[in-house]
């Protein structure tokens, strides 16, 4: 295969000035030119400038897509995520577990490696574990009967079969601080969540190498002024690193906008944290040994816990742009190239050359032209 090009399109790139370009990708499918003039080639799409193009979307929170979830444990599951993901930008995203059996959970990983074996979809580098390691005060939808104090020798069983990126965990459960340092040696991130903790147990777990804390705000101790509890931590550790979900469902647009307001751009991380009734229609959809209930967009139990999202990639950004007013070259960070640093990455995240060929294409209302992954077009509206 020759070089491919991307022409007319609005470069959105860390701290970049958005400008018309060229994006040459080599046969390799490495981006080798970023410039103004067309360097030859074929040309695989033209922009007419009116597209933006942006390093393809890192999703490092997402348990399913499209009536499918990991915890189905079959390749096709592994699949049918990464196919649609593709249709909301994503090139890289984490396979994430929930509460399971340690059965299930190996099943889980086994799927995820099955489909690393090819990735005709989008990429995977790594699995996310958010749970068995949960406080069951901070359940959320997630089953407290299995959860179980973190177990460093799991992991590593887990970590043979499949690569784990990050672990979530509830670090003040017996075992917590022990078990982040253990990860920490094995080059795993370890990420505060479904949790209780006081300030004092936040501050020993990041003493032992904590750096994430997942879904931000959602299922964690609260903000009280007399402990300021994981919200507090988020917002005052301005070294930590925070996911959050930009759906104005999990997170109202009010607090959107202060984390925005304090905490360094470089430190956040949109995710999805989207289950298998993502891209499907409101209904009720089966869910581990129950039911889901989706209503305008958002995912319940029928208790009334909200269970995951439906929230597409794409869609958070647009709202992070709408809500904070922040220029979209540097919101872009908090879709990839945060991401990508934090991981270890160092191939995509941005658009230059000699990074991964990873496009996403956008249109002014923020809707997804074009997926491409290692300079193919994987997905096209
Ligand atoms: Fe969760």
């Amino acid at each position: 295969m020759s070089n491919r090009t991307i022409t007319g399109v609005q470069l959105v790139t860390p701290d970049e000035e958005i400008r018309s370009v060229s994006i040459a990708i080599d046969d390799a499918g490495n981006i080798f030119g970023v410039s103004d003039e067309h360097p030859g080639g074929d040309t695989i799409v033209d922009g007419g400038n009116r597209l933006y193009a942006l390093p393809g979307f890192i999703d490092i929170h997402t348990h399913g897509a499209n009536g499918k979830d990991l915890a189905n444990v079959t390749d096709d599951a592994v699949h049918t995520i990464a196919e649609a993901k593709l249709k909301e930008g994503v090139t890289t995203f984490l396979p994430t577990t929930w509460t399971s059996s340690a059965e299930l959970l190996e099943q889980m990983a086994r799927a995820a490696a099955a489909y690393r074996k090819d990735q005709p979809f989008a990429r995977t580098p790594a699995l996310h574990i958010e749970g068995p390691y949960l406080n069951t005060d901070q359940a959320g939808a997630q089953n407290p009967d299995l959860m179980r104090l973190p177990d460093i020798a799991e992991i590593e069983k887990i970590h043979q079969i499949c690569p784990v990126a990050i672990v979530s965990l509830a670090v003040e459960l017996e075992g917590g601080t022990e078990f982040v340092s253990a990860m920490s040696k094995m080059g795993i991130i370890t990420s505060a969540a479904h949790s209780a903790a006081t300030m004092e147990d936040f501050r020993k777990a990041r003493r032992a190498g904590l750096s994430h804390m997942t879904h931000f705000c959602n299922q964690m101790s609260k903000l009280h002024h007399r402990d300021i509890g994981l919200v507090g931590a988020g917002l005052l550790d301005t070294d930590v690193k925070l996911e959050m979900i930009c759906d104005k469902i999990h997170l109202c647009a009010d607090m959107i906008e202060l984390v925005f307001k304090l905490h360094p751009l470089d430190k956040i991380m949109l995710i999805t944290d989207s289950i298998g009734a993502s891209h499907l229609a409101d209904g009720e959809y089966p869910q581990g040994d129950g039911i889901i209930i989706v209503k305008d967009g958002a995912a319940r139990l029928p208790k009334g816990n909200l269970a995951g999202s439906t929230l597409q990639y794409q869609l958070g950004l647009k709202n992070v742009a709408e809500i904070t007013g922040l220029p979209l070259n540097q919101v872009v960070s908090a879709t990839s190239a945060n991401q990508a640093q934090s991981l270890g990455l160092h191939d995509r995240g941005r658009i230059e050359p000699g990074m991964l060929g990873d496009v996403v294409l956008l249109n002014e209302d923020f809707e997804v032209e074009m997926t491409i992954v290692g300079g193919e077009v994987k997905y096209r509206r």
